[in-house]
């Protein structure tokens, strides 16, 4: 049976429109005026709300007390309920640096869990994002880096048989010894390669830009800029960025991780089409505890969270956000981002980046029926995942 939301704006990629409803079934049908719902469609209305396309998040680690790399059978539906009751309805499962063992189990289970699917009203996997172990000690964030690891031909094979194909993005320091085998092996099988948690110069990150890293991890956080090495400056990360317009950026949306001027700064130079917001959100996201674990449950660091984020015991570092994507789209229009730009940057941009733009990301014909219906503060009321309503 067809549904009809009306009565809200509706949020296309490139603009909004009052008055008209928004057609679908398991798939979007149409935009169509009021006056063209039929007698045999369901309505729906928006109450004067804002209608978007739901969110897709490219890295997020947990939420509502678990993190992907938990043992336990409840954590994957956990996370992806706490999520969804947010307005993401697709998301990558993103894993951090952690023991061989905890990374080989989570990826499995992963690989499996994605493998046997989701229904429609549930909250979609497209797939892992693995977030290391290839990285710097040097700029390891919160991380937990324990032994400087570099990829081997094996260990990679080993990754994609246990995630049973399905890695859509991975991240590594390019300045690493054997990051051109890397490189080569996540262009082959079409992954998104990133360069996440890494010193390298700009130098560097351009080299590794021909060789197909094109993207970059939580732009600002455990990214270089410009420095010295011995006598000689050097650019960064940061500046390889904006100087080189392939790459594409991402950027924490909590509002603790990242100031309003510089997330301006990002979408006025790179753009929206370039530029994404994440979560990066660790197990206490959609919870209200003070004390919890980054990482995996036995393995993982003790970290606090205070003032709507997770830090080092110490204070030293944020260990992760709390955040969730409506979250992310509160920050951006409260920032400054317009409207149509803030959303298109929690959806499209990210959904087009991991390489499903064709079916998510947008409320336009064709596409999979992933809705969110927000009250005009941006909090989220109704959640539809290919055209079911989740409960
Ligand atoms: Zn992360």
């Amino acid at each position: 049976m067809k549904t009809a939301i009306k009565g809200g704006r509706i949020v296309l990629p490139d603009r909004f429109v009052d008055g008209a409803a928004l057609l679908f079934d398991e798939k979007i049908t149409d935009v169509i005026s009021d006056d063209e719902i039929t007698s045999d469609t369901r309505v729906i209305d928006a109450e004067n709300g804002v209608v978007v396309p739901g969110f897709v998040d490219i890295h997020v680690h947990g939420g509502g007390g678990y993190d992907f790399l938990d043992e336990a059978p409840e954590a994957t539906p956990s996370i992806l309920k706490t999520h969804l009751s947010h307005g993401t309805t697709s998301l990558l499962a993103t894993t951090l640096t952690c023991p061989d063992e905890i990374l080989y189990r989570g990826v499995g289970k992963l690989g499996r869990e994605i493998e046997r699917g989701f229904a429609p009203g549930e909250c979609e996997i497209l797939g892992l994002h693995l977030e290391g172990p290839y990285f710097s000690s040097a700029a390891k964030g919160a991380q937990a880096i324990r032994k400087q690891k570099i990829p081997t031909l094996d260990e990679l094979e080993k990754l994609y048989t246990l995630a049973k194909g399905h890695i859509v993005r991975f991240d590594g320091a390019p300045e690493l010894p054997e990051m051109d085998l890397f490189a080569r092996w996540t262009k082959e099988k079409g992954i998104l390669a990133s360069i996440g948690h890494s010193g390298a110069n700009a130098e560097t990150a351009l080299e590794y830009y021909k060789k197909g890293f094109s993207h970059i991890t939580h732009m600002y956080c455990s990214t270089t800029t410009e420095h010295k090495e011995g006598q000689v400056v050097h650019g960064g990360i940061i500046e390889a960025a904006y100087l080189e317009d392939g790459f594409r950026v991402e950027l924490i949306g909590d509002g603790k991780h990242i100031p309003r001027e510089t997330m301006l700064l990002v979408f006025k130079i790179k753009g929206v089409d370039s530029t994404m917001l994440v979560t990066d959100a660790m197990r206490a996201a959609g919870t209200d505890v003070t004390e919890s674990i980054l990482g995996e449950k036995e393995t993982g660091t003790r970290v606090i969270v205070e003032d709507g984020v997770a830090k080092l015991p110490d204070r030293s570092s944020f260990a992760g956000s709390v955040a969730t994507m409506d979250v992310c789209l509160r920050t951006a229009v409260r920032y400054g981002i317009p409207l149509v730009d803030a959303v298109k940057s929690c959806t499209l941009t990210p959904a087009r980046t991991v390489g499903f733009g064709g079916r998510k990301g947008s409320l336009e014909k064709g596409k999979d029926a992933d809705i969110v219906i927000l009250d005009r503060e941006l909090n989220v009321r109704r959640v539809f995942a290919r055209g079911k309503e989740a409960n």
